[in-house]
């Protein structure tokens, strides 16, 4: 069965007496193992449905299977566990928290479920992601790059079965966005880590990699590549 399975999932938001619908029956399935690319114009419901595939919004209509688990049937309780332990998420702006140092955020996800860390893995995350030497610094203490890079091993330090991440390069330079893009890619060939990007640079999609495209709530274009 697939890792991820979207069927006819639709959203519509209310501003006031104004339907804004942002998701007009989407349906997308991913395989473990991964990585896909959703581009499209600002707008066209890129974000809705990684929250709704993370449990943060509720579809009006359809169905998001995870790992064969309806995510919508649990209870706001009960979701908010599956997402811990199950979804990585990384965010345009980091969300680190300022009061803790990096390796403390990195391992927030198991100390809230009060789990022990696989010391080997969390090395070879550390070491992958280059981030050593910024354990014990504080999230003003380090770079965008740097920050990212942090927030991309907290995504993933629970090992969860999907890690969403996006638009994890839009406030870095092009510097870092390559260098993220190079780690993202890294954790998926390397650690078999199932991953979906948002992004609306096409300059940041690669030959053979799955690209599926947005217009309006709808998915106009998806290209299977053949890094799939
Ligand atoms: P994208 O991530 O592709 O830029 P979004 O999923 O954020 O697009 O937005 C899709 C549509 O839904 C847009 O028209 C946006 O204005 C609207 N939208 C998104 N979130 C909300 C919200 N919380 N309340 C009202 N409208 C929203
Ligand atoms: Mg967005």
């Amino acid at each position: 069965m697939a890792l991820l399975i979207c069927k006819d999932v639709h959203k519509t938001y209310k501003v006031g007496d104004v339907e804004v619908p942002a998701l007009r029956g989407v349906d997308l399935t991913m395989e473990r193992g991964s990585f896909t690319m959703i581009t499209g114009a600002s707008g066209s419901g890129k974000s809705t449905l990684m929250h709704c595939i993370a449990g943060i919004d509720k579809p009006d209509l359809g169905e998001i299977l995870i790992d064969g688990t309806d995510i919508h049937s649990l209870s706001e309780k009960e979701s908010a566990v599956f997402r811990r332990r199950n979804i990585g998420l990384v965010y345009q702006s980091f969300h680190l928290l300022p009061t803790l140092s990096a390796e403390q955020n990195i391992l927030l996800p198991l100390s809230l479920d009060g789990k022990e860390c696989d010391k080997d893995y969390f090395d070879a995350l550390i070491n992958t992601l280059g981030i050593r030497e910024q354990l014990t610094h504080f999230p003003a203490q380090m770079s965008g790059g740097e920050q990212q890079r942090c927030a991309i091993a907290r995504a993933l330090i629970a090992k969860p079965l999907l890690c969403l991440a996006d638009e994890p390069t839009g406030n870095l330079d092009r510097r870092n966005t390559d260098e993220i893009m190079k780690l993202l890619r890294k954790m998926q060939s390397e650690f078999g880590q199932t991953i979906v990007m948002v992004t609306h640079d096409m300059r940041l999609t690669e030959e053979g990699e799955r690209v599926v495209t947005f217009e309006d709530g709808s998915i106009i274009g998806d290209t299977k590549g053949s890094a799939v």
